[in-house]
């Protein structure tokens, strides 16, 4: 898929927005929203979206972009004080040569732990319970 798409508003992130699909949410305003990868590279996977439409880096407003980049770092400090990970890799990806697999616009925030390699992207999907559980222990320090 180019990197010129249009928003296509039946994406699984805007149906998790809209609460047609469930997620495990970690946190919610008015312009954000984040919530666990349903299918983690590492425990604790978390992805930050913004509620406005936007399919990449490069169609989003740039105070829209503001805001999700500031509320991923919020996020982030919360999945690192729930967590302890050695590390924290920050990704978005554009288009699908990159990776890019949902076009509605992501953070993810991914904990890593020295020698724990990470799991295929979009790999298996995780236990409800379990996600469930992690969002909890992140939203608790936000
Ligand atoms: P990307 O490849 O950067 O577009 O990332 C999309 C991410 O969304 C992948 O890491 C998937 O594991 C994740 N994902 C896909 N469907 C869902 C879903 N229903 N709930 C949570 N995460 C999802």
């Amino acid at each position: 898929m180019s990197l010129l798409v249009d928003y296509d508003s039946q994406n699984i992130f805007a149906k998790i927005l809209s609460g047609a699909i469930p997620s495990a949410k970690v946190y919610e305003d008015d312009r954000t929203f984040a919530f666990m990868d349903a299918f983690p590279q590492s425990k604790g996977h978390t992805l930050v979206i913004p509620k406005a439409d936007a399919c990449n880096l490069f169609d989003i407003a740039p105070g829209d972009l503001q805001t999700l980049i500031v509320q991923t770092q919020r996020v982030a400090r919360a999945v690192r004080d729930a967590l302890s990970p050695d590390g924290v890799r920050i990704m978005q990806f554009n288009g699908e040569a990159a990776g890019q697999t949902v076009y509605h616009i992501h953070f993810h925030i991914l904990p890593m732990w020295d020698d724990q390699p990470l799991a295929r992207h979009a790999g298996g999907m995780a236990d409800i319970n379990e996600l469930n559980a992690l969002a909890a222990q992140i939203r608790a320090k936000l």
